[in-house]
């Protein structure tokens, strides 16, 4: 490992002592001031406008025409005396990031002067020129036009700057077809769905509910590291990741980082990334270290998932740019470290009412909630049904060195539903007699803690989607990901389940004629057990690390979709594109599109790393080995001279130079995997797995091996340490 050690520049030094301070938040007058929120809308809008955009908020009902004129016209006023000059129309491209036009306020008048305007119709529909962004095939360049459509169940915000501020709109991204080129778009129609099959239920129940919508609380985990050691390696400007680099004697080892004291500047950073997010009106509850050492977790207190999907986007804006102020870099990429923790979200999930009722909230007596377990149970059919869609929500370049690696959930799907609700599945499943006794026992004994989330061993953190109390919670997606499109597939995974919950006990309702209430019971409990048996391999209470898990997954036929590649092979099989296709959610065009561009941003990522690598391993590392070759051979040829011995020295030369020999092969093994040998996207993708990846992987042991071998001066990439412990 090179040692230069806390040799640090002046400006690093500066910025480690000197903490940035800014005007600390007051809580309840910065929270959501930056936002056109419903408390700002009830002080502006008249009544009746009002209304209705309430309802368009919370029943996702359509906004009439001459109020939303209204609401653009108030919408401006508010931005403007805020200090806006500017809107856009906000969408979430397939990339997975977020983009938007700017248009200024200004319209020229005839008299030569300016007025500022936002009409309905901009207010409604944008049409940038977006035809670069990925589409997947669903629109040729020569059909550019796509249109922007604004999405008011979304508030709209102001993006602040120093030098001015613009308002942006969140909006859907569409082709002039109509095909969904964005990530909202479907997550809109996937809450519809669920929306539709989960009221059918409930009526079954008696229960006449308005809107059942999802909510999301997503759990972001993150690294702050100087930006002096950012910028001073390639591989994390070009790719977000070390793609070299030797393990630190110290890692994390000890654990002394976990939820350990928040190091000064990077409290500092996170108070105003805190107070930024509540200016947007995103209610960040929890911060705290995370088990690597510069690595954290950030969460909100969940919201509707629309929202909540915008929200995650400007948080993870926030950390980046926030971060800057105070001369630090948010390292969101699943793996920024070889050897060291990676970084992952943790989407918080559940089903509620719109009268704040949550339907997976198993309250004092869960074995006589009907409707609790009836929703659980059609969570955990989904999951069993839907293992592969849902590890394809999920699959990146990035991720993929998440998932399987011993820290992340495995990439096989399963459920833990923790002591307490197992037992109860276990009682369905054997056909025994929900006894309450028994039930009870398991609720309200030791096991009571099951029931409520803490950090305990019970939450079984291993566990890719795990029920925690009152809400499940999946674990496989990235650090990195925009949560959009995860929550379509569960929502729409979920929407089946709820669909046939609905027809099943109608049908069986029907049969059972008009029964008293204790045959409603039986027949819905049938109907659980039979669900519960159905999807029984998916249910895993153990060690998702355990190699006799991934053993007895095989044994039970669950999907073990290691790589990306394998993961999206099977996102548009028959089943489903069907299952899209049946609920509203994604066209077969639509759900192709996605596939593609997922898979294209899969390759280029592998050939983005791959020349970096290269290129660092060619100008950096060989660079610095030889030049101390070449002092090591000076050395032993002045040492012969002067009749002193070198043998040491000479056995270093050797040692360094056989390292050489074998970065060279690496070297040009990687630079034959480069380029492209494939038109066929699939192939491509599949030959840069298999023939990139081993190459980097060469690269990087060669380059490590010379980490430990060339004297610290004349390595000039920053070292583990470094970048780690500097904060
Ligand atoms: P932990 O790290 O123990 O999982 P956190 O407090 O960090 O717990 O995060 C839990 C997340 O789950 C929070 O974002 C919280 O708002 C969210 N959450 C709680 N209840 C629900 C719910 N009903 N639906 C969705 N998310 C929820
Ligand atoms: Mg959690």
């Amino acid at each position: 490992m090179s040692d230069h050690l806390f040799n640090l520049s002046a400006a690093t030094k500066a910025r480690t002592h000197d903490l940035m301070a800014i005007e600390p938040p007051h809580l309840e007058d910065d929270f959501a001031q930056n936002t056109f929120s419903l408390e700002e809308m009830r002080k502006r809008l008249p009544k009746d406008v009002f209304v209705g955009m309430r309802n368009s908020i919370e029943l996702s009902a359509p906004l009439a025409s001459k109020h939303a004129e209204i609401v653009a016209l108030t919408m401006k006023e508010w931005a403007i005396e805020r200090g806006a000059t500017h809107f856009v129309h906000w969408f979430q491209p397939l990339t997975g990031g977020t983009a938007g036009k700017h248009d200024s306020f200004i319209n020229p008048s005839s008299v030569g002067k300016a007025v500022t305007a936002l009409r309905g119709a901009d207010l409604i529909r944008g049409e940038p020129d977006a035809s670069s962004f990925p589409n997947g095939g669903l629109r040729g360049t020569h059909e550019a036009r796509g249109y922007t459509v604004w999405d008011p169940s979304s508030p709209a915000f102001l993006v602040e700057n120093v030098n001015g501020c613009y308002l942006a709109i969140p909006t859907c991204f569409v082709s002039w077809k109509g095909d969904a080129l964005d990530h909202k778009t479907p997550l809109l129609r996937s809450i519809d769905a669920l929306d539709r099959h989960a009221r059918r239920v409930l009526a079954l129940f008696g229960e006449d509910v308005t809107r059942v919508q999802t909510t999301c609380g997503p759990e972001q985990e993150y690294y702050f590291i100087d930006e002096e050691y950012y910028y001073r390696r390639p591989d994390l400007v070009n790719c977000g990741r070390t793609l070299i680099g030797a393990a630190p004697p110290k890692g994390q080892q000890l654990d002394d980082h976990y939820f350990g004291e928040i190091p000064a500047r990077i409290l500092a950073c996170m108070l105003e990334v805190e107070k930024e997010l509540y200016k947007l009106g995103i209610p960040v509850k929890t911060r705290h270290n995370e088990v690597a050492p510069s690595q954290y977790e950030v969460a909100p207190v969940f919201e509707t998932s629309g929202i909540a999907a915008d929200h995650q986007q400007l948080m993870m804006i926030t950390l980046k740019s926030v971060a800057r102020k105070h001369g630090l870099v948010c390292l969101l990429h699943e793996k920024p470290f070889a050897g060291i923790n990676g970084s992952g979200k943790h989407v918080n999930w559940s089903i509620g009412t719109n009268s704040g009722r949550n339907l997976l909230d198993p309250g004092d007596k869960p074995h006589e909630n009907l409707i609790f377990l009836v929703f659980c149970a059609a969570v955990v059919r989904a999951v069993y049904r839907h293992q592969d869609l849902l590890r394809s929500a999920v699959a990146s370049a990035a991720n993929d060195h998440r998932l399987g690696a011993n820290e992340a959930p495995p990439a096989i799907l399963s459920v833990f539903l923790g002591k307490a609700l197992k037992g109860i599945f276990d009682q369905l499943i054997n056909g025994d007699p929900l006894s309450s006794a028994k039930a009870l026992d398991l609720f309200l004994g030791v096991t009571m803690l099951s029931l409520v989330p803490s950090h305990t061993g019970d939450r079984n953190r291993t566990s890719p989607f795990a029920f925690t109390g009152n809400k499940f919670e999946f674990r496989s997606v990235g650090s990195s990901q925009s949560i959009a499109f995860p929550n379509v597939v569960l929502n729409l995974a979920v929407a089946e389940s709820l669909d046939y919950v609905a027809n099943k006990l109608r049908d069986a309702l029907k049969r059972a004629g008009d029964g008293n209430g204790a045959q409603f019971r039986t027949v819905v409990l049938d109907l659980i057990a039979d669900m519960a048996r159905e999807s029984e391999a998916i249910l895993f209470e153990g060690d998702n690390y355990a190699t006799a898990w991934h053993e007895e997954a095989e044994r039970r036929g669950l999907l073990n979709l290691r790589t990306t590649v394998d993961a999206l092979t099977v996102m548009t099989s028959r089943k489903n594109v069907d299952l899209f296709d049946r609920y509203g959610v994604l066209s077969e065009e639509e759900l192709h599109s996605r596939q593609e561009v997922a898979l294209e941003q899969y390759e280029i990522a592998l050939d983005i790393e791959g020349r970096t690598a290269e290129s660092m391993a060619r100008t950096r590392v060989l660079p610095a080995a030889a030049g101390y070759l070449h002092e090591l051979l000076q050395t032993v040829l002045n040492a012969s001279q002067a009749n002193v011995e070198a043998d040491g020295v000479h056995a270093t030369a050797e040692e360094l130079s056989k390292g050489i020999t074998a970065l060279r092969a690496a070297i040009e093994e990687l630079k034959a995997a480069l380029g492209h040998g494939s038109d066929d996207l699939f192939a491509e993708a599949t030959r840069k797995r298999d023939e990139v990846i081993p190459a980097m992987n060469k690269v990087r042991e060669a380059c490590d091996h010379l980490e430990g071998l060339v004297p610290a001066d004349r390595w000039t990439l920053p070292t583990y340490t470094e970048m780690l412990f500097v904060n």
